[in-house]
């Protein structure tokens, strides 16, 4: 049978305004929907006072401006980068110049995978250093608030989830999101890492999710359980296509994927072959050459 996944995509909102979303927590969503960000990248205010902006968006000057407004008097110590991609850090080189926040996130684009030797330059705000570099358990003390480091690799090598600690908010960026799966693009996004980085989620107390799109996910371990569910569902479809005489990438994709636009096919064949990898890894694939997008994919 099919795995359900407990979509949440219900959500009332207004682009760039500030609303409070949970005690202590605040969100403004910038005016970018697409097939990618649902209705937009959400940025999130921890605190009062001196608060901490978790991604400020794309590079946008009226999202910025609309963080800034929303929060007139008070004083931007912090930015928390969750991950590189060009819809949640480049806001931060407009906010540079009005506020002397320090910038934390795990570290550049592709940082998490530089050390195996891998060069990620794909799609990736490549502008972005954070001023400091955070690890996983780390804690950032904001005075009125603290945030734990919740390293979260998979989506993008580089990707940290932050629990408010007051209220066990654990804001997933794109690691955990209500409205839709993760894209898991290689070489930067990695099957093993988000597998990984999905079990941990289940070893916390987490109590709710704020993701960057979309509404809070209020059930937090039943809909991890439910996307780790979906991703082995999708390993034994890549096996049934196999079985099937399907050998290829590109044309499983149209199999896997029924009832998904054309248009999101691309994306889609960029997950299917971060799945092959894993399973190529763990021996249960083998390929004939070592592109995978164009490898003819049997049993091992
Ligand atoms: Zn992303």
């Amino acid at each position: 049978m099919a795995v359900e996944i407990p979509y949440k995509r219900e959500m009332e909102f207004e682009y760039g305004r500030i609303e409070q979303v949970a005690p202590g927590v605040r969100r403004v969503i910038a005016n970018n929907p697409s097939a990618f960000t649902f209705h937009g990248t959400g940025t999130y205010i921890l605190g009062e006072g001196e608060v901490a902006v978790i991604d400020p968006g794309p590079l946008d000057p009226n999202h910025i401006e609309a963080i800034f407004n929303g929060i007139e008097g008070e004083k931007v110590t912090h930015v928390l980068i969750t991950h590189t991609h060009m819809d949640h850090s480049p806001g931060y080189q407009l906010m540079k110049s009005r506020c002397n926040a320090v910038s934390y996130g795990f570290g550049p684009h592709g940082s998490g995978k530089i050390d195996d030797g891998v060069k990620v330059e794909e799609g990736g705000d490549m502008q972005f250093v954070p001023d400091e570099r955070v690890s996983h358990g780390d804690i950032i003390d904001g005075g009125n608030w603290s945030v734990e480091c919740v390293y979260t690799p998979g989506h993008t090598s580089n990707h940290v989830c932050y629990q408010l600690k007051e209220g066990r908010v654990l804001f997933t960026g794109d690691h955990v999101m209500g409205w839709s799966t993760s894209i898991v693009s290689p070489p930067d996004g990695d099957m093993e890492a988000y597998m990984n980085s999905l079990e941990l989620l289940l070893k916390r107390d987490d109590s709710v999710y704020w993701p960057t799109h979309g509404p809070a996910i209020t059930e937090p371990k039943d809909h991890v359980t439910a996307f780790i569910a979906h991703r082995r569902e999708r390993e034994e479809q890549i096996l049934k296509c196999v079985d099937e005489g399907v050998h290829i990438i590109s044309e499983m994709v149209p199999k896997m994927y029924q009832g998904t636009p054309e248009f999101m096919y691309p994306a889609a064949a960029r997950s299917v072959l971060a799945a092959v990898e894993y399973m190529i890894k763990r021996g249960v694939l083998v390929s004939d050459q070592d592109n995978l997008i164009e490898a003819t994919l049997n049993k091992n």
